[in-house]
């Protein structure tokens, strides 16, 4: 089979409802499905929160650039003008970094497990994940958005819609990683100050 411009639209597509599904929304509509009588999961209260209208605008963004731009350039082809080349190699080396990019989703939530949360938040019984992928980088999920990014920006042969989700992933990883540091060293103290000096923020042993 060939790859084509559709075939990469729809296995963009197919990538972000996977996303959806493998993560924590779509687990809990799973969940409901399956056992729709059953108790809710028990998630323990939120002890410190820095959710905001700045973390709102960041989660915003990162929605726009991964989600409805190139939606709406898969749907209608806007914009044409920005339009490059299809090459069938660099979409190949998409559908690997979206491949990639999945299992590293779901590994740094089974890793985080009860800690995680969409935004900025310290759990009442908040652990100090340093296990899994959390070994090896301080930032796994982080990584793997930009990885989604990526795959969007190889699958999606227009500089604009293909470009748009790794600079929403740039501005939310930039105005969270040193506040989130910030929060899990008042929180962990010096646990989270060796955890930093013995792992890297996004790619093992690089940055
Ligand atoms: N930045 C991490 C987690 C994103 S989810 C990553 O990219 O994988 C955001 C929440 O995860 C934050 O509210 C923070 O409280 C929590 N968190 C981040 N690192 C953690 C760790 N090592 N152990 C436990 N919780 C962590």
């Amino acid at each position: 089979m060939t790859i084509t411009r559709t075939i990469c639209a729809i296995i963009w597509f197919a990538g972000v409802v996977a996303w959806y599904i493998i993560g924590p929304r779509g687990r809990a509509v799973w969940n409901i499905i399956q056992n729709p009588f059953g108790q809710k999961a028990k998630k323990g209260g939120v002890k410190r929160s820095l959710v905001g209208r700045r973390e709102l605008s960041l989660l915003g963004f990162a929605f726009l650039g991964l989600f409805a731009l190139p939606a709406i350039y898969v749907l209608s082809g806007f914009p044409r003008s920005l339009d490059r080349p299809f090459a069938p190699a660099i979409a190949s080396l998409g559908v690997v970094t979206l491949c990639a990019a999945l299992w590293l989703f779901r590994r740094s939530h089974a890793d985080l497990g009860p800690n995680w949360s969409i935004s900025l938040e310290i759990r009442e019984q908040h652990t100090l994940v340093q296990t899994g992928v959390y070994h090896l980088i301080r930032h796994p999920m982080y990584s793997s958005f930009f990885l989604l990014a990526l795959a969007q920006a190889l699958l999606l042969p227009n500089w604009f819609a293909g470009m748009s989700g790794l600079l929403g992933v740039a501005v939310l990883y930039a105005f969270r990683v040193r506040q989130e540091e910030r929060m899990m060293i008042e929180t962990f103290g010096p646990d989270y100050r060796t955890y930093m000096t013995n792992t890297k923020r996004l790619i093992p042993w690089i940055i």
